[in-house]
């Protein structure tokens, strides 16, 4: 199998701008607000470039992976496999190689001055400023050596210092080890990587797994790091721009607000505070940034998260046949379950299964086969015709769930699950779809033409 298209960032742009997905803007688009006014008008259509973003001398470029189509194609993986592809890599990850001399550290800075340094934008109207994006934030255990990759937002609150929201998840369980002990932790924040390198980020494995090389595993060869200039941390070889720091232990200072994933704003509070010791890059780096809210920011969390849940879902469920993460729930909070002939009273043991997959999780809705789980207007079909509330209907309160989800009490809600499957014991006719029997193998384009003025005519034969 040759590497997939994804494997290269300047390859992929390269991919984009042959099929007519990559608009240039004009020179010198303001970075506060004029660079994501631009990239979403374009949000889901063309990846948008920007050069000399706000004067600076580095290039801007939003909206990689903005359409679930793309993400196939970056795989190199027809759009039904996609899923499936991604459980695998998951499944199989392939460590890493590393290697002496890098692009990533062809300029190396040790005097960092990040708004001086890098183009870096202000997204929506109430974000406090700055915010790096599109960041892979790497963490080293320093006893073990094992890494964890994932993305959160980052405020720029001085020349070197960033502040980050890290949701109870691995890398605050990184630090949190090395906090108690009086420690700091070393961290790597990566700028620029290739399609494959983002979307591995974003799965859903136990801690632990260092989803570098789900990267590997999705290029089908193990994926070139580097060694940090200053710290342990091994970085994605081919990346843009590096920055190398510190989460700071005892440090807490305001962050926020910042315009995220549900459409509404995070809000400041006391959060983790990131030195940044040394910038390195390529020769002449772009910087990718995520429109906060934007396709790019949604599919990116989405689809690695159905693929993780597919995967963990099947585990204890074989009757599980496909997951979808709906863009009206924001591509996390809803998720849609299809199973095949569950035993009786197994579509609520998915429910309650799938309510527990990730805390984010906050409504799921189980149906059968014959629902198409991709489409929103099918599963909405099948809760109409299938569902009744008093049978059908989970409700647990209390329970652990999204803070960026604003009718939380501090992340604290309740969660719902929808049986919206046929009753194993019901008579087959009742709940049989509608159907024009060879409806789908006729011919149209030979059976018919459009009407023409003189229909009337026509009709008379
Ligand atoms: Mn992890």
């Amino acid at each position: 199998m040759s590497v997939p298209v994804g494997a290269s960032l300047r390859g992929w742009l390269d991919h984009l701008g042959s099929r007519d997905r990559l608009v240039m803007a004009q020179p010198g688009v303001d970075l506060r607000f004029g660079v994501a006014g631009i990239a979403n008008r374009f949000d889901g259509a063309a990846a948008t470039l920007f050069p000399q973003p706000g004067g600076h001398a580095v290039p801007v470029v939003s909206g990689l992976l903005s359409d679930r189509a793309w993400m196939a194609e970056a795989m190199g993986v027809p759009q039904d496999g996609l899923i499936e592809r991604y459980r695998h890599a998951c499944l199989e990850p392939v460590p890493s190689r590393e290697v002496g001399e890098a692009p990533c550290q062809q300029s190396v800075r040790k005097d960092v001055d990040l708004t001086a340094m890098l183009p870096i934008p202000t997204h929506n109207e109430h974000d406090h400023g700055a915010y790096i994006t599109a960041g892979l934030l790497i963490a080293r255990r320093p006893d073990t050596g094992v890494q964890n990759v994932s993305i959160h937002r980052l405020q720029v609150s001085g020349p070197n210092r960033l502040g980050a929201l890290l949701l109870p998840r691995h890398t605050l369980a990184f630090f949190h080890d090395r906090e108690s002990a009086g420690a700091d932790l070393e961290i790597a924040i990566v700028i620029g990587v290739d399609p494959l390198t983002l979307m591995a980020s974003q799965a859903i494995v136990p801690i632990d797994h260092d989803e570098l090389e789900i990267s590997g595993a999705l290029r089908g060869e193990p994926l070139p790091v580097t060694r940090c200039v200053t710290n342990e941390v091994r970085v994605p070889a081919d990346a843009e721009i590096v920055l190398e720091g510190r989460l700071l232990a005892q440090v807490r200072e305001p962050e926020g607000p910042f315009g995220e994933f549900p459409q509404y704003y995070g809000q400041r509070a006391e959060r983790h505070v990131i030195e940044v010791d040394a910038l390195t890059s390529r020769e002449s780096p772009l910087f990718h940034t995520i429109v906060g809210g934007g396709l790019e920011h949604l599919l990116l969390g989405g689809i690695p998260r159905e693929a993780s849940f597919l995967a963990s879902l099947r585990r204890s469920f074989p009757c599980v046949r496909d997951v979808h993460l709906s863009r009206g729930g924001t591509c996390r909070y809803h998720l849609y379950v299809q199973v095949e002939r569950p035993a009786p009273g197994e579509a609520k043991n998915v429910l309650l299964g799938a309510l527990g997959t990730h805390y984010d999780i906050k409504h799921v809705t189980v149906v059968d086969t014959d629902v198409d789980v991709h489409d929103p207007t099918e599963v909405e079909w099948a809760v109409a015709t299938r569902f009744q509330a008093d049978r059908d209907l989970v409700v647990v309160s209390g329970s652990q769930g999204s803070k960026l989800d604003p009718s939380t009490a501090e992340g604290v809600g309740a969660k719902m699950g929808l049986d919206a499957t046929v009753a194993v014991d019901a008579p087959p006719m009742k709940f049989t779809r509608i159907a024009v029997p060879g409806q789908q193998e006729l011919d149209v384009g030979a059976l018919t033409a459009p009407a023409t003025a003189d229909w009337r005519e026509a009709c008379r034969g």
